[in-house]
């Protein structure tokens, strides 16, 4: 079924409070920008606390009702919502597009495709959840609770919009929460769109509440609002800091998922076709900006020059430009404001004596996307492990080459980082890839492959990439709250 409201992107969006299509209260407005022409296309509520209220209140109201509605109802919904973002993947994609920049067949075939896996997957999972029961030979049985936490606010970032957004809402709605979500300001489109889709798919009205607008202004009175008891938050590492300070105090639960600078670690055993291929995709995926994207690459001495020449070539071949059209491989950065920080941290490389291979310059298209954000991808080398730019992340298509000799060696560089999201070992020697495994400090680790996920596995970092995990089980126990029951038998 195509819904209508998701043909056109509109000129303006409002928020969806308690299944109704609101103005703001204050009735402020920002500028929504499409990053591959430089144009503002639509506007977004600037959002308050007042907003969040009222949020909050329609949220309460639906509450008592969701929390009761049997699981295989819930199932009956949220594979509704899946299977209607499936029936709509070319506007949504498009919508994806438009308000991030990336190529459209990335937006049709990574981002809005795992939307609709995401509500599928805990569509499903929430009809096989269980909880634990222990029992005290003769004495006793305990047997655990897992209801759901109430009102849940979920925020979320704008390099995979509506996938990271779902990753959130599906398993919090699952679980039998009423939620406050907010996309980021950067990229609102397809959380509004998602709106419509949930109407259509007959989620009763306060279930799911959407509000637009800044981290400061509406981000924040969601963390802080005293009848949100749980946060899941994915963004910086500075924003992340921030949420736990003001949740902490108040014993939220907080799903921290936070920046990386993650190591791809290359010894000369590898499968080297494989690995060059993949390397290519794990550094400049999504213009390089992928949580998990490798950014410091690693490279055992014997096969660095080889391996540099290659990837050079490779890389060379990546051809940037609109991302409507099917032969662009890297689209525009998200934003203005991106742009200039990236570009800043290529000027910051050169300051600290690192050599530009390649790129490291504004790329101009010609045509429609004259005036859009985009950067050439960038391979960096000759920067030690404890410059700025191999410690603080850029999250954009830069990445740096430094050579290892051993095996330790290359385990210190991996883990001289105060990030630890995900890593990639490339080896053909699985006692190696095993060592390594068990001690590069990442919270995920993948051998001779990238970005390959199992919707069921722990998702999440170490050090300063986060608190918690997400995915799976962990994301239903994360929006449940576990009541252990005794009973003297
Ligand atoms: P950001 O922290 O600026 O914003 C993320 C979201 O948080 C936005 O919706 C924003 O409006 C909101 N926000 C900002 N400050 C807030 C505050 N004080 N209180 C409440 N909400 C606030 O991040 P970004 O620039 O949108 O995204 C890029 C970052 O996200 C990168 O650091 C990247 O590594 C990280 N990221 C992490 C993962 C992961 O799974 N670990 C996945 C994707 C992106």
């Amino acid at each position: 079924m195509n819904i209508p409201a998701l043909q056109t992107l509109p000129g303006k969006i409002e928020n969806f409070i308690g299944g109704n299509w609101l103005a703001p209260v204050k009735g402020q407005y920002i500028g929504n920008v499409n990053p591959s022409t430089g144009e503002t296309y639509s506007q977004t509520p600037d959002s308050t606390s007042e907003d969040v209220e009222l949020a909050v209140k329609a949220a309460a109201a639906a509450y008592p009702a969701w929390s009761t509605t049997p699981l295989e109802e819930r199932f009956i919904i949220l594979n509704r919502i899946a299977e209607l973002i499936d029936a709509n993947l070319d506007a949504l994609a498009m919508a994806e597009t438009v308000d991030n920049g990336k190529p459209l067949w990335l937006s049709k075939k990574v981002d809005i495709a795992r939307a609709s896996s995401n509500f599928r997957f805990f569509a499903t999972g929430i009809m096989h959840f269980a909880a634990e029961s222990h029992q005290m030979e003769d004495k006793a049985i305990n047997y655990t609770l897992r209801q759901p936490v109430g009102i849940v606010g979920c925020i979320s970032p704008w390099n995979l919009p509506l996938y990271l957004f779902t990753w959130k809402i599906a398993p919090a709605l699952a679980a039998g929460n009423c939620v406050i979500a907010k996309p980021s300001e950067v990229t609102p489109m397809t959380g509004y769109l998602l709106t419509h889709i949930c109407k259509a798919a007959g989620l009763p009205d306060g279930v799911l509440n959407i509000i637009h607008g800044t981290g400061p202004a509406t981000g924040s009175a969601i963390v802080a609002h005293p009848k949100i008891k749980a946060i899941s938050f994915t963004g910086s590492t500075r924003a992340g800091k921030d949420i736990a300070a003001v949740a902490a105090p108040m014993f939220k639960k907080i799903s921290l998922e936070l920046g990386g600078k993650n190591p791809n670690i290359i010894f000369a055993d590898c499968d080297w076709k494989k690995m060059i291929a993949t390397t290519v995709q794990s550094s400049f995926s999504n213009q390089g900006q992928i949580c998990l994207c490798g950014s410091r690459i690693l490279i055992e001495k014997s096969i660095y020059e080889k391996f540099k020449a290659e990837f050079i070539e490779r890389v060379q071949q990546i051809t940037v430009g609109d991302p409507l059209d099917a032969a662009t491989k890297m689209g525009a950065v998200v934003s203005k404001l991106h742009f200039d920080k990236v570009m800043g941290c290529i000027e910051l490389a050169k300051q600290e004596g690192g050599t530009i291979l390649l790129g490291g310059h504004a790329v101009q298209p010609e045509g429609r996307c004259a005036n859009g954000y985009f950067i050439a991808p960038t391979i960096i080398e000759g920067l030690g492990p404890d410059c700025r730019t191999n410690m603080e992340e850029i999250f954009g298509p830069v990445v740096t080459l430094q050579p290892f000799e051993t095996e330790a060696e290359a385990l210190a560089l991996a883990n001289a980082s105060e990030y630890g999201l995900a890593a990639t070992i490339w080896t053909q020697d699985v006692s190696r890839a095993n060592r390594m495994a068990m001690q590069v400090e990442s919270g995920i680790i993948w051998v001779n492959t990238w970005l390959l996920r199992d919707l069921r596995t722990p998702f999440g970092g170490m050090k300063n990439s986060g608190v918690g995990r997400e995915g799976g089980w962990d994301a239903l126990r994360f929006f449940t709250e576990p009541k252990n029951v005794c009973i003297q038998l």
